[in-house]
């Protein structure tokens, strides 16, 4: 489905698997070129699909000339090794989304340290194995391109008669960022900001200097102080009150952070018991994809209570659990 949001902007709606069901991307037409904001999943029908809706304004994925990403997730940057090798478009993406792509293709490291990573936080080996799958399923998705150029904070790129800035905005992903309209008040989002739900946040297992839940918040305040009219989310409808969204966002993860401190109140607990408690019989009807993702945000919040010296570690044969102070 294709619906255009300003004049020769377009928002594309493409497939995919998860709960979310859909992924937006956003062409801007620069004469005979298109400019292409996040691509999509690479799942059947999805490349047809952007084929279809660009085809339908007079364009085809053959004139993508350059690639803009929001970040390394797959739901948005699936598809950018297929459509450059259709295309030849240049990629631009900040280089630390590159180097989470680049930790997905190395592969054998990634697979240890995830085993060593969620074995530590309390997880049966059958769980263990079950998130690897996860992780060697999203690796298949990861798309592999050349030609690629770094964003930077604050750049400011034309096309199609318009000009945005890049912001960086980390927290969601490490490395993602939003472009600003800002003579048009808009915002395209990648998934710093959802309409319906709080964006995920996931631990880098292999780096851990990155924390999601400041980065995010910290994020949350930079776009705060720009002038924003509309936003345009990977997922869902666009929004304008983004100063009430905000609000609502940072009160969920307050919320949040607030209720794992009381149930550490009782004990020595890992990530895995505190995360099996917040679900609790929920859990029977999720699947192995939804269950990693709990645990990892289970996660991304002890770490954020740790470093605000709220938790205390404790490490007993290689399992780590974490109680309240
Ligand atoms: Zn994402």
């Amino acid at each position: 489905m294709i619906s255009e949001i300003e004049e020769n902007f377009y928002r594309l709606t493409l497939p995919m698997p998860f709960r979310l069901r859909h992924v937006h991307a956003y062409a801007l037409v620069d004469g005979k070129a298109v400019v292409l904001f996040d691509t999509g999943m690479i799942m059947p029908g999805a490349f047809e699909r952007l084929e279809t809706d660009l085809q339908s304004i007079g364009h085809s994925v053959s004139s993508i000339r350059d690639i803009y990403l929001t970040h390394a997730h797959t739901d948005h940057c699936g598809m950018a090794g297929l459509i450059q090798e259709k295309s030849g478009a240049r990629i631009h993406l900040t280089e630390a989304a590159r180097d989470v792509l680049a930790h997905f293709q190395e592969g054998t490291r990634l697979i240890a340290e995830a085993r060593r990573f969620y074995a530590k936080h309390g997880m049966s080996h059958r769980d263990v194995e079950a998130i690897v799958e996860e992780i060697e399923d999203m690796r298949t998705r990861v798309p592999h391109f050349q030609d690629t150029s770094f964003l930077s904070d604050g750049e400011v790129y034309r096309a199609g008669g318009r000009s945005f800035e890049v912001i960086f905005t980390p927290g969601h992903a490490a490395g993602h960022v939003c472009f600003f309209f800002r003579r048009e008040g808009l915002l395209l989002a990648g998934d710093h900001i959802l309409p319906y739900i709080a964006p995920s946040l996931s631990p880098n297992i292999y780096d851990d200097l990155f924390e999601p839940l400041p980065s995010y918040l910290e994020s949350l305040n930079v776009i705060e102080k720009l002038p924003i009219q509309t936003v345009y989310p990977g997922h869902g409808n666009a929004l304008t009150d983004l100063a009430c969204r905000i609000e609502e966002i940072r009160m969920h993860h307050g919320l949040k952070k607030e209720a794992l401190l009381k149930m550490l109140g009782a004990g020595p607990k890992t990530t895995f018991s505190v995360c099996a408690e917040l679900i609790g019989e929920a859990a029977a009807n999720w699947d192995d994809w939804e269950k990693f993702m709990a645990l990892n945000e289970t996660y991304v919040y002890l770490q954020a209570l740790k470093s605000q010296g709220a938790l205390r570690e404790t490490m007993h044969e290689n399992i780590l659990s974490y109680s309240a102070l």
